[in-house]
């Protein structure tokens, strides 16, 4: 948990700008008399929320994975938790989508056995519960997991314990969305539609192709995603990170997506903003690692806020916690100190998280109303 000295550091040291006062800030400040950045940000900690782009590798505990890798001979910078998180802060603002994802080799490396596996992601779910996160979808790619003894089949099934296990525990929601890599054979990507499939009425909700994104288009993975909407399951893409407006449009016309991954090119394409706004195509957002990968050059040119006005279903989420450091109740402090948005923004941006939850419909509904509920006694 931060300290309100905690929070302006993290708030000059990553964004490195002037930071706007939110009127939310304001409010906290007339009625408790205290630091309103620490109270504002506590009152965004007990606000429901939804993660619905949360990649499982990138987002485990920075203790797990040296312990992990301790006991596995795998190789990292440091074994010291505060250096090698440092070390991985100052290389966190990247040149490219690309530069980005090499980040990501130790952590597969650490997650090769079941056990370590279940844990990790146990944990995942416990953080993301302790900030009141109600709703939770964690994505991976299972055959990143196999270059030990795993089968892809084994690593669902020790995420599915994992996920179980914490629903019983906290008070949240966890479902899974299975990746293929855009850069690996169709018949890799293909199998993991299969296995999406094959887990469907075991927690596994949607299929997602994620990885580099230039060079290696949605439609060639097209039989992998038709498979998996045959089957029922929710679409999620990755596209307009590191590509242009094109890629989104190829995710929603070849793709048939029900949300989109990013899609921060989305405002070089007025047609294509209204047609998302129109079809009411959710949009997850997740401004701090947009930022590190160089999808926008800074928070304040984030588009979120653009979205905003042009009436999008957009959602605020994390990519990867442990990653770009970052929770949604972070995400929310960034995009308060960065862009001009309103309270009732804020509030849209809580409830386009349950609006495009891959969940049926009558339990989005359902989690709406206490949504509600709780921002009527929490903010008024
Ligand atoms: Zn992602």
């Amino acid at each position: 948990m931060l300290g309100p000295d905690d929070a302006g550091k993290t708030t000059a040291k990553f964004y490195g700008r002037k930071t706007l006062v939110h009127p939310l800030m304001k409010v906290c400040s007339k009625a408790r008399g205290s630091n309103m950045k620490h109270v504002a940000r506590k009152l965004i900690e007990q606000l429901p929320k939804t993660d619905l782009h949360c990649h499982f590798d990138g987002s485990i505990r920075i203790e797990t994975m040296i312990d992990l890798a301790k006991r596995n001979n795998v190789s990292l910078f440091s074994y010291e938790p505060s250096v090698l998180m440092e070390h991985m802060k100052y290389g966190r603002v990247r040149r490219s989508l690309e530069e980005y994802l090499a980040g990501f080799e130790p952590l597969i490396a650490v997650l090769q056995h079941a056990d370590d596996i279940e844990r990790a992601f146990f944990e995942v779910c416990e953080d993301a519960a302790a900030e009141n996160v109600w709703h939770l979808e964690l994505r991976y790619c299972p055959y990143l997991h196999t270059k030990k003894n795993l089968t892809s089949k084994e690593v669902v099934e020790a995420c599915i314990k994992a996920s179980e296990r914490a629903e019983r525990a906290f008070n949240i929601s966890v479902k899974q969305i299975l990746c293929g890599l855009k850069n690996d054979p169709h018949a890799s990507v293909f199998a993991i539609a299969e296995l999406a499939a094959a887990f469907r009425d075991s927690g596994v909700v949607g299929f997602d192709l994620a990885g580099p994104e230039t060079g290696y288009p949605i439609k060639h993975h097209q039989a992998a995603i038709f498979w998996a909407k045959k089957h029922h399951l929710f679409i999620t893409l990755h596209a307009g990170e590191s590509c242009g407006p094109d890629s989104i449009s190829e995710a929603l016309h070849e793709g048939f997506a029900h949300r989109v991954g990013h899609g921060t090119s989305l405002t070089k394409d007025p047609a294509l903003l209204d047609y998302v706004a129109d079809h009411r195509i959710g949009v997850e957002a997740c401004p701090i690692s947009n930022w590190h990968t160089g999808a926008v050059k800074s928070l304040s040119e984030h588009p979120i806020k653009i979205f905003l006005d042009h009436g999008l279903r957009v959602s605020i989420n994390t990519d990867n916690r442990l990653c770009s450091d970052t929770t949604i109740t972070e995400e929310i402090m960034a995009v308060m100190e960065n862009l001009d948005i309103t309270m009732d923004q804020i509030r849209k941006l809580l409830i386009n998280g349950f609006k495009s939850a891959f969940l049926p419909y009558r339990e989005r509904a359902r989690l709406l109303l206490a949504f509600n509920a709780a921002w009527e006694r929490l903010v008024g």
